[in-house]
């Protein structure tokens, strides 16, 4: 049997934080790990500006549900779940991709959790394990599934070396020079074909 796992932010939804940023106006949230390569550090500010913005977790869900997935998305999903098992394997948040997810028919979800007290104010969060998509291809292939990965940065490419075959889509270039065992596609089409080409199995489009 085989499980196709895909990245989310920058393969089927724009970058959250960023378009949250954009909706919100708060320049600050736009800070990433290659302004604050410490992801304590980065949570922690994104954490406080979200309390002194009075932001409670409804209020960034509802920001976030203005949000679309990408052009072409929903029906790369479609496709794809007809075709093999499908897990989304993220570094986001459940409260912050639910409205996204929602838009792409909830398929399974492996990510990390914010933390919210009583009334909806987000005052911590909980990353899931240390180098969670990589260790959950290895789970994956300790019940005898072969895994095709795809997704876009650096923080996918211990999931794609891991996997029986990884794929970069959307990848900036930079990523596709440092990574050239990989194929790496730009559009949902031929993201299709890669996984035809990767699976052992004779699919067709
Ligand atoms: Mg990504």
């Amino acid at each position: 049997m085989e499980i196709a796992c895909l990245d989310l932010e920058g393969v089927l939804v724009p970058e959250i934080w960023i378009e949250f940023a954009n909706k919100t106006g708060i320049e600050e949230l736009k800070a990433t790990t290659r302004d604050i390569p410490d992801y304590d550090v980065l949570m922690k500010q994104r954490l406080g500006l979200l309390k002194q913005h009075g932001l409670k977790i409804q209020d960034i869900q509802a920001v976030i549900a203005t949000l679309s997935p990408l052009e072409g998305a929903a029906e790369f999903v479609d496709w794809l779940r007809e075709r093999f098992q499908v897990i989304i394997l993220s570094d986001t948040f459940y409260e912050f991709s639910q409205p996204l997810m929602r838009q792409l028919g909830f398929p399974t979800l492996f990510c990390h959790r914010l933390i919210t007290d009583a009334v909806g104010n987000v005052v911590d969060y909980k990353l899931r394990q240390a180098d969670p998509k990589r260790q959950s291809i290895r789970a994956l292939q300790t019940i005898y599934y072969r895994t095709i990965a795809a997704g876009d940065s650096y923080n996918d490419t211990t999931m794609l070396a891991e996997a029986d075959a990884g794929i970069l889509f959307h990848a900036p270039q930079n990523v596709i020079d440092e990574f050239p065992q990989f194929p790496a596609v730009h559009t949902f089409e031929e993201l299709k074909k890669e996984f035809i080409k990767a699976s052992n199995r004779e699919l067709s489009l």
